[in-house]
Protein backbone atom coordinates (compact mmCIF):
# COMPACT_ATOMS: atom_id res chain seq x y z
CA UNK A 1 0.00 0.00 0.00
CA UNK A 2 0.82 3.75 -1.41
CA UNK A 3 2.73 5.44 2.21
CA UNK A 4 -0.05 7.87 3.49
CA UNK A 5 0.87 11.52 2.68
CA UNK A 6 1.00 14.32 5.76
CA UNK A 7 -2.25 15.93 4.13
CA UNK A 8 -4.03 13.00 3.42
CA UNK A 9 -6.67 12.52 6.58
CA UNK A 10 -8.20 9.37 4.95
CA UNK A 11 -7.60 6.35 3.22
CA UNK A 12 -8.87 7.50 -0.04
CA UNK A 13 -7.15 10.60 0.39
CA UNK A 14 -3.79 8.86 0.57
CA UNK A 15 -4.64 6.76 -2.48
CA UNK A 16 -5.31 9.67 -4.68
CA UNK A 17 -1.83 11.50 -3.62
CA UNK A 18 -0.12 7.70 -4.30
CA UNK A 19 -1.33 8.22 -7.64
CA UNK A 20 -0.30 11.46 -8.38
CA UNK A 21 3.38 10.88 -6.96
CA UNK A 22 3.67 7.54 -9.18
CA UNK A 23 2.21 9.73 -12.15
CA UNK A 24 5.12 12.62 -11.09
CA UNK A 25 7.64 10.37 -11.13
CA UNK A 26 6.53 8.47 -14.50
CA UNK A 27 6.77 12.28 -16.40
CA UNK A 28 9.93 12.50 -14.55
CA UNK A 29 11.75 9.25 -15.76
CA UNK A 30 10.42 10.12 -19.52
CA UNK A 31 11.63 13.61 -19.54
CA UNK A 32 15.32 12.06 -18.52
CA UNK A 33 14.84 9.45 -21.24
CA UNK A 34 13.72 12.10 -24.01
CA UNK A 35 16.82 13.98 -22.78
CA UNK A 36 19.30 10.97 -23.04
CA UNK A 37 18.36 10.09 -26.47
CA UNK A 38 18.37 13.92 -27.78
CA UNK A 39 21.86 14.27 -26.18
CA UNK A 40 22.24 10.36 -28.37
CA UNK A 41 21.23 11.87 -31.19
CA UNK A 42 23.76 15.17 -31.11
CA UNK A 43 26.86 13.20 -30.29
CA UNK A 44 26.05 11.02 -33.66
CA UNK A 45 25.50 14.14 -35.43
CA UNK A 46 28.79 15.34 -34.41
CA UNK A 47 30.82 12.14 -35.16
CA UNK A 48 28.93 12.33 -38.36
CA UNK A 49 29.93 16.09 -39.67
CA UNK A 50 33.66 14.97 -38.22
CA UNK A 51 33.50 11.95 -40.49
CA UNK A 52 32.53 14.24 -43.55
CA UNK A 53 35.17 16.82 -42.82
CA UNK A 54 38.08 14.17 -42.71
CA UNK A 55 36.74 12.67 -45.96
CA UNK A 56 36.78 16.11 -47.56
CA UNK A 57 40.27 17.27 -46.32
CA UNK A 58 41.69 13.78 -47.56
CA UNK A 59 40.02 14.12 -50.93
CA UNK A 60 41.43 17.98 -50.96
CA UNK A 61 37.26 19.44 -51.40
CA UNK A 62 37.23 22.92 -49.28
CA UNK A 63 35.31 22.54 -46.23
CA UNK A 64 30.97 23.69 -46.18
CA UNK A 65 31.38 26.93 -45.49
CA UNK A 66 29.78 28.16 -41.73
CA UNK A 67 26.49 30.09 -42.87
CA UNK A 68 27.34 33.88 -41.48
CA UNK A 69 24.34 35.40 -42.05
CA UNK A 70 20.77 34.99 -40.90
CA UNK A 71 17.26 34.84 -42.46
CA UNK A 72 15.45 38.12 -42.00
CA UNK A 73 12.97 37.36 -38.86
CA UNK A 74 15.13 34.94 -37.07
CA UNK A 75 15.93 37.22 -34.78
CA UNK A 76 19.85 38.00 -35.50
CA UNK A 77 20.34 41.78 -36.99
CA UNK A 78 20.05 42.73 -40.22
CA UNK A 79 22.81 44.84 -40.99
CA UNK A 80 21.25 46.71 -44.39
CA UNK A 81 17.93 47.67 -42.11
CA UNK A 82 19.99 48.80 -39.03
CA UNK A 83 21.85 50.83 -41.91
CA UNK A 84 25.49 49.37 -40.92
CA UNK A 85 27.68 49.36 -44.18
CA UNK A 86 27.03 45.99 -45.61
CA UNK A 87 30.22 44.86 -48.30
CA UNK A 88 28.62 44.10 -51.18
CA UNK A 89 30.70 41.98 -53.63
CA UNK A 90 30.65 40.40 -57.05
CA UNK A 91 31.54 36.66 -57.70
CA UNK A 92 35.08 36.49 -58.76
CA UNK A 93 36.90 34.98 -61.41
CA UNK A 94 38.93 32.40 -59.92
CA UNK A 95 42.52 31.83 -61.14
CA UNK A 96 44.85 29.24 -60.05
CA UNK A 97 48.77 30.14 -59.77
CA UNK A 98 50.08 32.99 -61.79
CA UNK A 99 51.88 32.53 -64.97
CA UNK A 100 55.21 33.25 -65.52
CA UNK A 101 55.74 36.49 -67.62
CA UNK A 102 58.05 34.34 -69.79
CA UNK A 103 55.34 33.27 -71.45
CA UNK A 104 55.00 36.65 -73.34
CA UNK A 105 57.32 38.44 -75.31
CA UNK A 106 58.27 42.50 -74.82
CA UNK A 107 57.59 43.94 -78.31
CA UNK A 108 58.21 47.59 -77.34
CA UNK A 109 57.42 50.14 -74.74
CA UNK A 110 53.94 52.46 -74.61
CA UNK A 111 53.98 54.53 -71.80
CA UNK A 112 55.00 54.91 -68.39
CA UNK A 113 52.72 56.15 -66.09
CA UNK A 114 52.50 56.97 -62.49
CA UNK A 115 52.28 53.95 -61.04
CA UNK A 116 53.84 51.24 -63.68
CA UNK A 117 55.44 51.07 -67.17
CA UNK A 118 53.21 49.41 -69.43
CA UNK A 119 54.44 47.29 -72.81
CA UNK A 120 53.14 46.23 -75.74
CA UNK A 121 53.50 42.04 -75.78
CA UNK A 122 52.92 39.36 -78.17
CA UNK A 123 51.94 35.60 -76.34
CA UNK A 124 54.73 33.30 -77.17
CA UNK A 125 52.22 30.31 -77.16
CA UNK A 126 48.93 31.86 -79.66
CA UNK A 127 50.95 34.91 -80.80
CA UNK A 128 48.04 37.31 -79.15
CA UNK A 129 48.92 40.69 -78.68
CA UNK A 130 48.44 42.22 -75.18
CA UNK A 131 49.19 45.22 -73.02
CA UNK A 132 51.69 43.97 -70.22
CA UNK A 133 51.62 46.57 -67.47
CA UNK A 134 54.47 46.34 -64.80
CA UNK A 135 53.72 47.38 -61.55
CA UNK A 136 56.07 49.70 -59.42
CA UNK A 137 56.54 50.43 -56.29
CA UNK A 138 54.98 53.54 -54.72
CA UNK A 139 57.93 56.46 -53.98
CA UNK A 140 56.42 56.34 -50.10
CA UNK A 141 56.50 52.54 -49.73
CA UNK A 142 59.78 51.18 -50.17
CA UNK A 143 58.45 48.26 -48.47
CA UNK A 144 57.41 47.45 -51.38
CA UNK A 145 53.85 46.50 -50.96
CA UNK A 146 51.61 48.77 -53.30
CA UNK A 147 48.01 49.21 -52.27
CA UNK A 148 47.21 51.27 -55.54
CA UNK A 149 48.49 47.85 -57.48
CA UNK A 150 46.84 45.36 -55.26
CA UNK A 151 43.78 47.78 -55.38
CA UNK A 152 43.58 47.64 -59.52
CA UNK A 153 43.89 44.08 -59.85
CA UNK A 154 41.46 43.53 -57.41
CA UNK A 155 38.89 45.96 -58.61
CA UNK A 156 39.92 44.90 -62.38
CA UNK A 157 39.24 41.28 -61.52
CA UNK A 158 35.89 42.11 -60.75
CA UNK A 159 34.41 44.23 -63.80
CA UNK A 160 33.73 43.03 -66.55
CA UNK A 161 32.19 45.35 -69.12
CA UNK A 162 32.20 46.62 -72.76
CA UNK A 163 33.36 50.10 -71.29
CA UNK A 164 36.00 48.94 -68.79
CA UNK A 165 39.30 47.35 -69.90
CA UNK A 166 39.98 43.89 -69.79
CA UNK A 167 42.54 42.28 -67.22
CA UNK A 168 43.07 39.13 -68.97
CA UNK A 169 45.88 37.67 -66.11
CA UNK A 170 48.06 38.64 -63.34
CA UNK A 171 51.53 37.22 -64.53
CA UNK A 172 54.72 37.32 -62.11
CA UNK A 173 58.51 37.46 -62.84
CA UNK A 174 61.23 35.37 -60.92
CA UNK A 175 61.31 36.98 -57.43
CA UNK A 176 57.80 37.34 -56.71
CA UNK A 177 58.44 38.96 -53.53
CA UNK A 178 59.06 42.34 -55.26
CA UNK A 179 55.90 44.41 -56.81
CA UNK A 180 58.15 44.99 -59.78
CA UNK A 181 57.84 41.48 -61.04
CA UNK A 182 54.17 41.39 -60.58
CA UNK A 183 52.55 42.02 -64.28
CA UNK A 184 49.25 43.06 -65.51
CA UNK A 185 48.17 41.23 -68.67
CA UNK A 186 45.45 43.81 -70.40
CA UNK A 187 43.49 43.43 -73.64
CA UNK A 188 45.84 45.91 -76.30
CA UNK A 189 44.10 48.98 -77.54
CA UNK A 190 45.88 51.33 -80.41
CA UNK A 191 45.33 54.10 -78.57
CA UNK A 192 44.44 56.56 -75.84
CA UNK A 193 41.92 59.73 -76.25
CA UNK A 194 44.73 62.10 -75.06
CA UNK A 195 47.16 60.90 -78.10
CA UNK A 196 44.64 60.64 -80.17
CA UNK A 197 43.49 64.17 -79.48
CA UNK A 198 47.04 65.39 -79.88
CA UNK A 199 47.22 63.93 -83.05
CA UNK A 200 44.32 64.13 -84.82
CA UNK A 201 44.27 66.80 -87.73
CA UNK A 202 40.59 67.94 -87.57
CA UNK A 203 38.60 67.81 -84.56
CA UNK A 204 36.18 64.72 -83.95
CA UNK A 205 32.84 65.72 -85.36
CA UNK A 206 30.16 66.15 -82.56
CA UNK A 207 28.57 62.71 -83.65
CA UNK A 208 31.52 60.78 -82.02
CA UNK A 209 32.01 63.50 -79.54
CA UNK A 210 28.76 61.76 -78.30
CA UNK A 211 29.89 58.11 -79.14
CA UNK A 212 33.05 58.46 -77.20
CA UNK A 213 31.09 60.26 -74.33
CA UNK A 214 28.44 57.76 -74.07
CA UNK A 215 30.97 55.05 -73.70
CA UNK A 216 32.51 56.87 -71.17
CA UNK A 217 29.51 57.58 -69.44
CA UNK A 218 28.31 54.02 -69.47
CA UNK A 219 31.58 52.15 -67.87
CA UNK A 220 31.30 55.19 -65.51
CA UNK A 221 27.42 53.82 -64.55
CA UNK A 222 28.49 50.29 -64.57
CA UNK A 223 31.55 51.33 -61.99
CA UNK A 224 29.14 53.23 -59.83
CA UNK A 225 26.66 51.04 -59.85
CA UNK A 226 29.45 48.82 -58.37
CA UNK A 227 30.57 50.81 -55.82
CA UNK A 228 33.60 51.76 -57.33
CA UNK A 229 35.13 55.02 -57.83
CA UNK A 230 37.53 55.49 -60.29
CA UNK A 231 38.90 58.68 -58.68
CA UNK A 232 41.75 59.58 -62.08
CA UNK A 233 39.22 60.02 -65.10
CA UNK A 234 41.12 61.94 -67.98
CA UNK A 235 41.71 61.25 -71.33
CA UNK A 236 45.00 59.85 -70.93
CA UNK A 237 42.80 56.61 -69.01
CA UNK A 238 40.20 56.48 -72.10
CA UNK A 239 41.68 53.62 -74.46
CA UNK A 240 40.80 54.01 -78.15
CA UNK A 241 40.45 51.14 -80.40
CA UNK A 242 40.45 50.92 -83.87
CA UNK A 243 36.97 50.00 -84.00
CA UNK A 244 35.36 52.66 -82.32
CA UNK A 245 35.03 51.38 -79.13
CA UNK A 246 36.39 53.11 -76.04
CA UNK A 247 37.38 51.66 -72.47
CA UNK A 248 38.29 52.71 -68.90
CA UNK A 249 41.47 51.77 -67.97
CA UNK A 250 44.20 52.48 -64.94
CA UNK A 251 42.18 51.73 -61.59
CA UNK A 252 45.07 52.75 -59.59
CA UNK A 253 43.57 54.87 -57.45
CA UNK A 254 40.03 53.67 -57.67
CA UNK A 255 38.29 52.32 -54.66
CA UNK A 256 35.19 50.39 -53.50
CA UNK A 257 32.87 52.55 -51.41
CA UNK A 258 30.01 51.42 -49.67
CA UNK A 259 26.87 53.88 -48.76
CA UNK A 260 27.90 55.73 -46.54
CA UNK A 261 31.02 56.39 -48.41
CA UNK A 262 33.70 56.00 -45.54
CA UNK A 263 33.94 59.07 -43.60
CA UNK A 264 37.51 59.94 -44.38
CA UNK A 265 38.90 58.89 -48.18
CA UNK A 266 41.96 60.33 -49.31
CA UNK A 267 41.77 64.45 -50.42
CA UNK A 268 44.64 64.07 -52.92
CA UNK A 269 43.37 61.72 -55.63
CA UNK A 270 42.21 62.51 -59.48
CA UNK A 271 45.28 64.50 -61.43
CA UNK A 272 44.94 67.93 -61.40
CA UNK A 273 43.12 69.09 -64.34
CA UNK A 274 40.35 67.17 -63.83
CA UNK A 275 39.80 67.37 -59.59
CA UNK A 276 36.63 68.65 -58.41
CA UNK A 277 36.56 72.03 -56.71
CA UNK A 278 35.03 70.21 -53.29
CA UNK A 279 38.57 68.32 -53.40
CA UNK A 280 40.67 71.29 -54.23
CA UNK A 281 38.61 72.64 -51.38
CA UNK A 282 40.03 70.10 -49.11
CA UNK A 283 36.59 67.83 -48.63
CA UNK A 284 37.03 63.90 -47.60
CA UNK A 285 33.75 62.90 -47.50
CA UNK A 286 33.19 62.49 -51.56
CA UNK A 287 31.07 60.72 -53.52
CA UNK A 288 30.50 59.40 -57.34
CA UNK A 289 30.47 63.17 -58.59
CA UNK A 290 34.29 63.75 -58.40
CA UNK A 291 34.20 61.39 -61.03
CA UNK A 292 31.02 63.25 -63.00
CA UNK A 293 33.10 66.61 -62.96
CA UNK A 294 36.19 64.90 -64.59
CA UNK A 295 33.43 63.27 -67.08
CA UNK A 296 32.83 66.88 -67.53
CA UNK A 297 36.07 68.03 -68.30
CA UNK A 298 36.38 64.98 -70.78
CA UNK A 299 33.50 66.21 -72.34
CA UNK A 300 35.09 69.91 -73.22
CA UNK A 301 38.17 68.65 -74.19
CA UNK A 302 37.08 65.98 -76.39
CA UNK A 303 34.90 69.09 -78.55
CA UNK A 304 38.13 71.46 -78.45
CA UNK A 305 40.71 68.92 -78.11
CA UNK A 306 42.20 70.77 -75.21
CA UNK A 307 42.42 69.79 -71.75
CA UNK A 308 39.66 72.40 -70.30
CA UNK A 309 41.27 73.57 -66.98
CA UNK A 310 45.04 73.42 -67.06
CA UNK A 311 46.18 75.09 -63.86
CA UNK A 312 49.65 75.17 -62.93
CA UNK A 313 49.36 74.85 -59.05
CA UNK A 314 46.01 74.21 -57.07
CA UNK A 315 45.12 78.25 -56.42
CA UNK A 316 45.52 78.08 -60.16
CA UNK A 317 43.55 75.44 -60.74
CA UNK A 318 40.34 76.26 -58.66
CA UNK A 319 40.82 79.96 -59.94
CA UNK A 320 40.45 78.86 -63.70
CA UNK A 321 37.26 76.89 -62.30
CA UNK A 322 35.33 80.17 -60.74
CA UNK A 323 36.65 81.70 -63.76
CA UNK A 324 34.25 79.42 -66.34
CA UNK A 325 31.83 78.17 -63.68
CA UNK A 326 31.15 81.36 -61.77
CA UNK A 327 32.59 82.13 -57.48
CA UNK A 328 30.41 79.55 -55.16
CA UNK A 329 27.99 81.59 -53.48
CA UNK A 330 25.40 80.26 -51.09
CA UNK A 331 22.69 79.65 -53.79
CA UNK A 332 24.71 77.90 -56.38
CA UNK A 333 26.58 75.85 -53.29
CA UNK A 334 24.83 75.74 -49.96
CA UNK A 335 27.44 73.76 -47.78
CA UNK A 336 30.87 75.47 -50.04
CA UNK A 337 31.44 77.59 -46.43
CA UNK A 338 31.90 74.02 -44.27
CA UNK A 339 34.83 72.63 -46.55
CA UNK A 340 38.21 72.28 -44.50
CA UNK A 341 39.40 75.27 -47.14
CA UNK A 342 36.72 77.61 -47.73
CA UNK A 343 38.25 79.74 -44.81
CA UNK A 344 41.35 80.34 -47.34
CA UNK A 345 39.10 81.83 -49.88
CA UNK A 346 38.75 85.58 -50.45
CA UNK A 347 35.57 85.73 -52.68
CA UNK A 348 34.31 89.27 -54.66
CA UNK A 349 32.11 91.40 -52.28
CA UNK A 350 29.39 91.29 -54.34
CA UNK A 351 29.82 88.43 -57.47
CA UNK A 352 27.95 88.82 -61.11
CA UNK A 353 24.82 86.97 -60.89
CA UNK A 354 25.26 82.60 -61.59
CA UNK A 355 26.05 83.11 -65.20
CA UNK A 356 28.15 79.50 -66.06
CA UNK A 357 25.34 79.00 -68.60
CA UNK A 358 26.36 81.94 -70.28
CA UNK A 359 30.10 81.71 -70.19
CA UNK A 360 30.32 78.14 -71.55
CA UNK A 361 27.37 79.10 -74.01
CA UNK A 362 29.93 81.75 -75.19
CA UNK A 363 32.81 79.40 -74.95
CA UNK A 364 31.60 76.09 -76.80
CA UNK A 365 29.93 77.62 -79.98
CA UNK A 366 30.21 74.08 -81.71
CA UNK A 367 27.70 72.64 -78.80
CA UNK A 368 23.86 72.80 -79.07
CA UNK A 369 21.74 73.95 -76.12
CA UNK A 370 21.16 70.67 -75.43
CA UNK A 371 24.97 69.96 -75.15
CA UNK A 372 26.11 73.51 -73.49
CA UNK A 373 22.83 72.52 -70.66
CA UNK A 374 24.26 69.22 -69.76
CA UNK A 375 28.37 70.44 -69.53
CA UNK A 376 27.33 73.23 -67.49
CA UNK A 377 25.05 70.32 -65.35
CA UNK A 378 28.37 68.23 -65.04
CA UNK A 379 30.43 71.40 -64.17
CA UNK A 380 27.98 72.76 -61.26
CA UNK A 381 30.41 73.44 -58.04
CA UNK A 382 28.07 72.25 -55.88
CA UNK A 383 28.49 68.10 -55.98
CA UNK A 384 24.80 67.59 -55.24
CA UNK A 385 23.60 69.08 -58.31
CA UNK A 386 25.53 67.44 -60.88
CA UNK A 387 23.82 64.52 -62.76
CA UNK A 388 24.62 60.57 -61.78
CA UNK A 389 26.10 58.93 -65.04
CA UNK A 390 22.33 57.34 -65.33
CA UNK A 391 20.40 60.45 -65.23
CA UNK A 392 23.54 61.26 -68.00
CA UNK A 393 22.97 58.56 -70.58
CA UNK A 394 19.19 59.93 -70.43
CA UNK A 395 19.87 63.42 -70.98
CA UNK A 396 18.21 65.02 -74.06
CA UNK A 397 21.61 65.64 -75.59
CA UNK A 398 22.34 61.55 -76.35
CA UNK A 399 18.36 61.68 -77.74
CA UNK A 400 18.71 64.86 -80.28
CA UNK A 401 20.57 65.32 -83.65
CA UNK A 402 23.28 64.72 -84.34
CA UNK A 403 23.03 60.96 -82.90
CA UNK A 404 26.04 58.92 -81.61
CA UNK A 405 27.95 57.38 -84.46
CA UNK A 406 27.51 53.83 -84.80
CA UNK A 407 31.41 52.44 -83.92
CA UNK A 408 31.35 50.68 -87.18
CA UNK A 409 31.48 53.91 -88.34
CA UNK A 410 34.07 55.40 -86.42
CA UNK A 411 37.72 57.18 -87.76
CA UNK A 412 40.76 54.99 -87.66
CA UNK A 413 44.41 56.84 -86.75
CA UNK A 414 47.32 55.14 -87.15
CA UNK A 415 48.72 53.63 -83.39
CA UNK A 416 51.07 55.14 -81.69
CA UNK A 417 51.08 51.91 -79.63
CA UNK A 418 54.03 50.61 -81.59
CA UNK A 419 56.25 53.43 -81.48
CA UNK A 420 58.35 55.03 -79.45
CA UNK A 421 57.19 55.70 -75.78
CA UNK A 422 54.67 58.41 -75.24
CA UNK A 423 55.29 61.15 -73.03
CA UNK A 424 52.30 63.07 -71.74
CA UNK A 425 52.00 67.00 -71.38
CA UNK A 426 49.70 66.76 -68.67
CA UNK A 427 50.38 66.97 -64.46
CA UNK A 428 50.97 63.61 -63.12
CA UNK A 429 48.69 61.52 -61.18
CA UNK A 430 48.64 62.50 -57.17
CA UNK A 431 51.38 60.13 -55.83
CA UNK A 432 49.83 57.93 -52.70
CA UNK A 433 50.61 58.72 -49.20
CA UNK A 434 51.60 62.15 -50.13
CA UNK A 435 49.83 65.04 -48.48
CA UNK A 436 47.52 67.75 -50.62
CA UNK A 437 49.18 70.64 -50.99
CA UNK A 438 47.67 73.66 -48.43
CA UNK A 439 45.93 75.30 -50.56
CA UNK A 440 46.82 79.22 -49.40
CA UNK A 441 44.94 82.02 -48.93
CA UNK A 442 43.37 82.64 -52.42
CA UNK A 443 42.04 85.70 -53.62
CA UNK A 444 39.51 85.49 -56.08
CA UNK A 445 37.87 89.19 -55.71
CA UNK A 446 39.53 90.87 -58.33
CA UNK A 447 38.27 87.23 -60.75
CA UNK A 448 35.81 88.91 -63.34
CA UNK A 449 37.61 92.59 -63.89
CA UNK A 450 40.51 90.30 -64.49
CA UNK A 451 38.90 88.41 -66.73
CA UNK A 452 37.80 91.90 -68.66
CA UNK A 453 41.47 92.46 -68.75
CA UNK A 454 42.05 88.80 -70.03
CA UNK A 455 39.45 89.42 -73.21
CA UNK A 456 41.34 92.86 -73.94
CA UNK A 457 44.46 91.31 -73.85
CA UNK A 458 46.50 91.86 -71.08
CA UNK A 459 46.18 88.73 -69.15
CA UNK A 460 44.72 87.53 -65.97
CA UNK A 461 46.74 88.29 -63.00
CA UNK A 462 46.55 85.53 -60.47
CA UNK A 463 47.07 86.83 -56.75
CA UNK A 464 48.28 84.54 -54.28
CA UNK A 465 48.09 86.19 -50.99
P1 LIG B 1 49.63 54.38 -64.70
O1 LIG B 1 48.68 53.77 -63.74
O2 LIG B 1 51.04 54.07 -64.35
O3 LIG B 1 49.38 55.84 -64.93
P2 LIG B 1 48.16 53.60 -67.03
O4 LIG B 1 47.35 52.39 -66.79
O5 LIG B 1 47.46 54.92 -66.98
O6 LIG B 1 49.44 53.63 -66.08
O7 LIG B 1 48.86 53.49 -68.45
C1 LIG B 1 49.71 54.50 -68.94
C2 LIG B 1 49.51 54.62 -70.43
O8 LIG B 1 49.77 53.34 -71.04
C3 LIG B 1 48.09 54.99 -70.87
O9 LIG B 1 47.93 56.40 -70.92
C4 LIG B 1 48.03 54.39 -72.25
O10 LIG B 1 48.65 55.27 -73.19
C5 LIG B 1 48.91 53.14 -72.14
N1 LIG B 1 48.06 51.96 -71.90
C6 LIG B 1 47.57 51.55 -70.72
N2 LIG B 1 46.85 50.42 -70.87
C7 LIG B 1 46.89 50.11 -72.18
C8 LIG B 1 46.33 49.05 -72.99
N3 LIG B 1 45.58 48.11 -72.43
N4 LIG B 1 46.57 49.07 -74.32
C9 LIG B 1 47.34 50.02 -74.86
N5 LIG B 1 47.89 51.03 -74.18
C10 LIG B 1 47.68 51.09 -72.85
Amino acid sequence: MASKSRWADTEEDAVVAAKLKKEKEEKKRLKAEKARRSEAERQARLAAQQQTRTSAEEDGRPQKRRKTTSEPGQGEPNTERDGEVKLLRFPSRSWGKCRSVEKYDCLNDIAEGTYGMVSRAKEKASGRVVALKRLKTEPMDPSGLSVTGLREIQILRDCKHENIVDLQEVVVGDDTSKIENIFLVLEFFEHDVKTVLEYMPEPFLLSEVKLLLYQLTSGVAYLHDHWILHRDLKTSNLLLNNRGRLKIADFGMARYVGDPAPAKLTQLVVTLWYRAPELLLGTRTYGRSVDMWSVGCIFAELVTRDPLFQGSNEVDQITKIFELCGVPTSETWPTFRSLPNARSLRLPPKPPPAAAGSVIRARFTQLTNAGCALLSDLLALDPDRRPSAHEMMRHRYFQEDPKPKPESLFPTFPSKAGQERRRLHEPHAPVRGEEAAELGEVDVTGIFQGRERQERGAGFQLRMV
